[in-house]
């Protein structure tokens, strides 16, 4: 097996589609260890959002394609699971290798798909590596348990078994951390994975199917299809699939959650956000107004866990012109730019939605403190840009408060009382992520147990757990009751047998049968 893998992105791309005229480069199918043109009929364009330009097109696979991918899963399974858990570690072993070599390379893909700085880019490929990493721990993860003499002669012990072939269903704006939160923690359970990167995104994905490959993960193991609603359905109702792990909107993700689970698949679907940051006033004002700028806007607001809720409490009120100071010193350009902050957003859609809220907020009664929607990028003129904004004198009835935005744009509330802050965060139906500033060790208590929300920061804007924990988000951004990755992703990914054995050392006879309930007593 090769220990350096360098990525030839020529191999998984051929430029001009037979479907299409255009010159632009295909992305492949990963079908059965191969990288295979699509025979769709119909294809999606991919833009890069600094520019608009389209740079790829990524097919909508045909059902026949989609069934050679779960039926590719399903014959691989089959040795797969039964390939010795050191051989699956050695995998990943080697893959969280050759992830590392090639993270410059991942890193410059996604920012041409997504738009995201390049060193932002690098964190999103190493919070994944992060999860292949924990992966390779799996000799201890998937232990079982055991109750030597239940009764006489008699032990219980368990296993963990794999489901079988599992799918993930992965979102735009972390092309791979995302899928990295799923297939490596399935397959090295012993399942074997079906993933559909998001349509917006799907280059980065493939990559890393080829150093997954590279790595020496057999045929089958992986497959990966590309595509939208139909590909979500399919996923959704074939019988074959005994999982699916969902990251994204609200809207996708409680649909895929019935439609899945009334098909008696486990679903775990991890959905949109509303974070709020509680500044206190007795918190160290230069540290918090720098980890409130950089949660907000870093990735332009588009991250599940962007703090993109301020409440100042009390006397904190009065730090909110030097919060918009200090956002006025991001830079907004292209990812690939030197000194960029703020890259673009996704596509044109997104910016006319971020824009059309701001608008809302300010019909609505608030105050735009720092407007965004103006900004200009020299060179990037058509790229979907919108500056850092601020907006103050929120009220909690208004859409910019009750609707997630995912741009860069700060929402502020104010509040008398860190019980009134509470109050606040508990009553917004999502709960994904939070943090408060303090310095005062009871009030950081106080709100960490009575904050009704998955993940808590204390002084740590964008608590997303190192996969040792499990990503923890609850109520309106979380369906399901397995988390991805850390134990529970284990637990998702797997099934427990339990195995009561009786060995006597001289075999007694029963004296006939035993046709009460057996007590084991
Ligand atoms: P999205 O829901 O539009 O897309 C996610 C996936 O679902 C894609 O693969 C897409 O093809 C599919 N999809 C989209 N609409 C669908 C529909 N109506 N029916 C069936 N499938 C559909 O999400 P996105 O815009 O790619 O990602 C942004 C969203 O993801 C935000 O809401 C963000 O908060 C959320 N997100 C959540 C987490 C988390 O862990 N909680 C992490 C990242 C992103």
């Amino acid at each position: 097996l090769p220990l350096r893998s360098t990525l030839k992105t020529k191999i998984l791309f051929k430029a001009g589609s037979r479907c299409y005229s255009s010159s632009k480069p295909t992305i492949k199918l990963f079908i059965d260890g191969k990288f295979v043109e699509s025979n769709a009929s119909e294809w999606i364009d991919i833009h890069n959002p600094a520019t608009n330009e389209v740079i790829a097109r990524v097919p909508k696979s045909t059902q026949q394609e989609m069934s050679a991918a779960v039926d590719s899963c399903a014959r691989a399974f089959r040795s797969w699971s039964e390939t010795s858990i050191l051989a699956r570690q050695q995998v990943f072993l080697r893959y969280q290798q050759l992830i590392k070599d090639n993270i410059k390379e991942l890193a410059k893909c996604i920012t041409v798909e997504q738009g995201k700085t390049l060193g932002d880019a690098e964190g999103d490929v190493f919070r994944g590596l992060q999860v292949v990493e924990h992966a390779c721990s799996i000799t201890s993860l998937m232990l079982g348990e055991t109750l030597p003499s239940i009764t006489k002669d008699m032990d219980t012990y368990t296993y963990r078994l794999p489901l079988g072939v599992c799918a993930g269903i992965a979102p735009f704006n972390f092309p791979a951390m995302i899928p990295l939160w799923m297939f490596p923690m399935g397959m090295v359970c012993g399942n074997t994975y079906l993933l559909k990167p998001s349509e917006r995104v799907p280059t980065c994905a493939v990559l890393l199917a080829k150093l997954l490959q590279d790595a020496g993960a057999p045929d089958g193991t992986l497959n990966i299809i590309h595509g939208q609603h139909d590909a979500v359905n399919f996923i959704c109702d074939h019988p074959t699939i005994k999982a699916i792990s969902f990251v994204g909107s609200n809207q996708a993700g409680e649909y895929i959650y019935e439609r899945g689970s009334k098909n008696g698949k486990r679903v775990q679907s991890n959905m949109g956000a509303k974070n709020h940051g509680v500044v206190m006033p007795d918190a160290n004002k230069e540290n918090t107004l720098n980890q409130l700028v950089g949660a907000a806007f870093g990735a332009a607001g588009q991250r599940c866990m962007a703090l993109s809720t301020a409440i100042l409490v009390g006397e904190a009120r009065g730090w909110l012109p030097e919060l918009v100071e200090r956002t006025k010193a991001l830079r907004v350009n292209a990812g690939d730019q030197p000194g960029a902050d703020v890259g673009p957003l996704i596509s044109p859609q997104a910016k006319q939605r971020v824009c059309s809220l701001i608008q809302s907020a300010e019909d609505e009664g608030a105050k735009v403190l720092l407007d965004g929607r103006r900004v200009k990028v020299t060179g990037y003129e058509n790229g979907n840009f919108v500056g850092p904004t601020i907006i103050g004198n929120v009220t909690p009835q208004m859409r910019c408060y009750t609707e997630e935005i995912f741009g860069p744009v700060l929402v502020v509330l104010e509040a008398d009382t860190l019980d009134d802050a509470i109050h606040l965060v508990n009553g917004n139906p999502y709960g994904n992520g939070t943090a408060i500033f303090t310095t005062n060790g009871a009030t950081a208590r106080k709100y960490t147990h009575e904050v009704d929300v998955g993940q808590v920061g204390v002084n740590v804007p964008i608590p997303v757990p190192l996969p040792m924990f499990s990503f923890t988000g609850s109520r309106g951004s979380f369906r399901g009751d397995m988390n991805f990755y850390g134990k529970q992703g284990i637990q998702f990914y797997t099934q427990i047998k339990t195995i009561t054995s009786q060995w006597k050392a001289e075999d007694a006879t029963l004296k006939g049968p035993a046709v009460t309930m057996p007590t084991m007593g």
